[in-house]
């Protein structure tokens, strides 16, 4: 569908079984959902519409759905799995071996109403407005998961390599577990977001700050990175790759890695 972004009149979608049928209130961009409309990612269907951060409220049921018509919900870019594959029964749902992808193999929420399983929509507290839960929906899940990956224990020294839309969000999180938290990145304009944000060090891409971390994530497309994130750690420290792209996979010969630990937390997202 590249080049081939427009405007158009639908119908209201019907809820098939299972399914709930949202009024869009809110629906977040990713950069997922740019490199789905400029044809960087493989085609899955000719004629779709995009995005997958949405927040709405259910309008119509199909059958066998037990939630209140008017429940505020989110979606999010996982729209279903098949529950069966050895990824789903292990409890890894976003590793699916058959998922459906919203905004790419089903419609998505840049639109008035959209259509999601009732089985994936997360209930959505009333402290937080749509457009602050929006994002939350892909960029916060992969901050939060990555944290879950280096398994962030509270109080520890954790570092963010790159700080872009997921790992702004976990900084927060962070502070919140009582962490202190060292953002590596490059770019004046990231810097003083992650000053603002209350990041204890801050420092370029492949700095190291001035005492070894305990944990580290790394957001940046880059194996330099990976290696950074290596060097700074204290021993028994853990890496998560969060970029699902790197450059190149890093070569691990010049550094000491004193038993760390180095985890992909990447998803197809
Ligand atoms: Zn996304
Ligand atoms: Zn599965």
């Amino acid at each position: 569908m590249a080049g081939r972004l427009r405007v158009e009149e639908r119908g209201v979608p019907e809820p098939r079984a299972g399914e709930v049928l949202l009024r869009v209130t809110a629906c977040g961009v990713c950069r997922t959902d740019l490199q789905i409309v400029e044809g960087e990612l493989p085609v899955h269907r000719s004629s779709l519409i995009p995005g997958h951060q949405i927040v709405g409220c259910v309008e119509r049921v199909g059958s066998g759905v037990d939630i209140k018509i008017g429940t505020r919900v989110g979606v999010s870019w996982v729209g279903g799995t098949d529950g069966t594959c050895p990824s789903c029964v292990a409890g890894r749902e976003n590793l699916c071996d058959a998922p459906t992808f919203t905004g790419y193999d089903v419609d998505g929420g840049y639109a008035g109403y959209a259509v999601a399983r009732a089985d994936f929509v997360h209930a959505l507290p009333d402290e937080l407005d749509d457009l602050h839960a929006a994002p939350l929906l892909c960029a916060g899940i992969i901050g939060f998961r990555a944290l879950r990956v280096a398994g962030v224990q509270p109080g520890e020294y954790v570092g963010l390599y790159g700080f872009g839309a997921s790992a702004h969000l976990a900084l927060p999180v962070l502070r919140s577990w009582g962490c202190r938290v060292a953002v590596a990145t490059r770019g004046e304009k990231h810097r003083s977001f992650a000053r603002r944000l209350g990041a204890d060090w801050i420092g370029g891409p492949l700095e190291s700050p001035p005492e070894p971390l305990d944990r580290a994530v790394t957001f940046a497309p880059s194996g330099d990175v990976v290696i950074a994130a290596l060097g700074a750690l204290r021993k028994g420290g853990v890496v998560a790759i969060n970029a699902i792209h790197l450059d190149r996979m890093p070569e691990f010969t010049t550094i000491r890695c004193c038993g760390v630990s180095v985890r992909s937390a990447a998803s197809p997202t």
